[in-house]
């Protein structure tokens, strides 16, 4: 087999391309492989109407390595005149229009960059830094492509703190797939209002549920955008926990002043065994709880009816495990939209002087 032949064929050409010449540079190690494409005519890259050529222009491209070698392709790729499109280059079958790189190097440089850095993938392919994040660039731009048609029902919206709390970007993702649909910088409202327009139509009539934290700018933004938003926001378990546990030691710190004043302090050390009672336990049980008998003052609120939260939500605070990511749908229950003031203890207050919380529920 000819040189030229057996690069024809590892090169997949198809006619009208043709190899006609091989060049081996031993010291140098590389190899360059001459394509060319005839005389025409040759197709227009937009309506693919077959046209006469107009002129030409040299191109090259890095193909995977030949063995040790750097191999090349280079061609002087024709431009037609299409009577409806104007001069336009034509398309090569090896790679993408404005890659200087064929489409198998970019498949070894895409396997290599889900491997590792870029700066790692550049150095083993030998391309600079900025080559390697084009061929990303490239490939995220291509998925993205792909992404318009399929529906994405249970979305997640999540901020990520970045070089230590400093800076945040806000995250979405399609939580039936696990994949990041969309980043943008900071948390505002504007970080997830871009979101939205990168879906179809049909995409957004076709959310069902969109997990997040009580964060105001992210409510706000879903509510303008999507269609029914009040039922479709899932407030994550984490923060439903969190605002149960903050009210219950609220009540705690209320009913214990109160108590205080007329010298009982039996709510003295009750803070932890009631924080972390499992489901369906009865802090009382092991002593660590008063009977309900305590007098509430101002008649407000207390634990229930039972002395503990309910069942439903009297899980313990979890800390830091990947379940609490995990979205509670409160179906038929839904909860009030504010933001939960992140970042600081508030003052103990009572129950009903606490506007982001939800009403005792029976359940
Ligand atoms: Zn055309």
């Amino acid at each position: 087999m000819r040189d030229t032949d057996l690069y024809r064929t590892i090169l997949g050409l198809t006619p009208p391309w043709e190899v006609v010449d091989v060049e081996l540079d031993v010291k140098g190690e590389q190899v360059v492989v001459r394509v060319d494409a005839g005389l025409g005519p040759f197709s227009c890259p937009e309506c693919q109407a077959q046209v006469p050529g107009y002129d030409r222009k040299p191109r090259r491209w890095r193909h995977l390595d030949t063995c040790q070698f750097t191999t090349w392709i280079e061609a002087e790729v024709p431009r037609v005149q299409c009577p409806a499109h104007g001069v336009k280059q034509i398309r090569v079958p090896w790679a993408e229009p404005g890659s200087q790189f064929t489409a198998l190097f970019e498949r070894l440089a895409i396997d290599l960059l889900r491997e590792g850095s870029v700066t790692g993938a550049a150095e083993l392919l030998r391309i600079t830094w900025d080559e390697a994040w084009g061929i990303k660039a490239r490939a995220v731009a291509r998925g993205l492509a792909r992404r318009t048609q399929e529906a994405v029902p249970h979305l997640g919206v999540d901020e990520k703190a970045i070089a230590k709390r400093h800076r945040y970007a806000t995250i979405v993702a399609d939580l039936a797939q696990g994949r990041v649909l969309y980043v943008a910088d900071d948390r505002k409202r504007e970080s997830l209002d871009g979101f939205w327009p990168t879906l179809t139509p049909a995409q957004r009539e076709g959310i069902q549920a969109i997990a997040m934290d009580m964060w105001e700018p992210y409510i706000q933004s879903t509510r303008a955008h999507v269609e029914g938003a009040e039922d479709k926001i899932v407030f994550d378990k984490f923060h439903v926990t969190k605002h149960v546990h903050d009210a219950v030691d609220r009540v705690r710190r209320a009913e214990h002043r109160a108590l205080k004043q007329a010298d009982d302090d039996r709510l003295t050390g009750t803070k932890v065994p009631l924080a972390h009672a499992p489901p369906g336990h009865d802090p009382r049980a092991t002593g660590h709880l008063p009977s309900p008998s305590v007098q509430r003052p101002q008649g407000g609120p207390g634990l229930g009816a039972q002395g503990a939260l309910p069942p439903v939500l009297g899980v313990p605070v979890p800390r830091g495990r990947p379940e609490v990511l995990r979205p509670v749908v409160l179906a038929g229950h839904p909860q009030p939209a504010h933001a939960d003031g992140r970042g600081g203890q508030a003052d103990p207050a009572p129950l009903s002087e606490c506007p982001d919380l939800p009403p005792p529920r029976d359940h």
